[in-house]
């Protein structure tokens, strides 16, 4: 989806990527956010001395998850800014290394989507909250607090902090 044409970049030594990539490239199985809509990518490739790459721009999308507290969904829009030096492989014998990426020298099609889904596996949230002040769920019921008042006692937790506050205050 996401492919880098290396001899249109070496003739016209800039070129503009835009992409309305699908979610499912971005989900990983079980791990990380659900997302509700396609990735949105806009990137400038670079051509640069000595064969290299700089790939700049961003990518925004919204993703869909549930609060932590309260489980309710929460919807949320994501962007993230992005920086890649692609180096060939003949010019840096180390190994991926953050921004650097190497690919095979000669290459004529640079793919851009794996070192996308890795920025965004490692810089998307794990966990949401719907609001800051989220009252979460009754650990007796399992209402949501945010909207219903049930009359469970409180926890035991509180009895104990009573016991306590009574002998304190002797
Ligand atoms: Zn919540
Ligand atoms: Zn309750």
């Amino acid at each position: 989806m996401l492919h880098l044409n290396l001899n249109a970049l070496e003739r016209t030594g800039t070129l503009q990527l835009r992409a309305a990539c699908p979610a499912a490239d971005f989900v990983l199985a079980g791990r990380g956010p659900e997302l509700s809509g396609p990735v949105s990518v806009t990137l400038t490739a670079r051509s640069m001395a000595a064969g290299q790459v700089m790939v700049q721009g961003r990518m925004s999308t919204t993703l869909a998850q549930v609060c932590r507290r309260c489980l309710e969904p929460v919807a949320q829009p994501f962007a993230l800014p992005i920086r890649f030096v692609f180096v060939p492989d003949d010019e840096w014998d180390c190994q991926d290394d953050g921004e650097v990426h190497t690919f095979p020298a000669h290459l004529a099609e640079l793919d851009i989507a794996g070192p996308l889904r890795e920025e965004f596996a490692l810089a998307a949230p794990m966990y949401v909250e719907c609001r800051p002040d989220c009252r979460g769920l009754c650990p007796a019921c399992g209402s949501n607090r945010n909207t219903v008042r049930c009359d469970c006692s409180p926890p035991d937790v509180d009895a104990r902090w009573e016991k306590l506050r009574a002998l304190t205050n002797h």
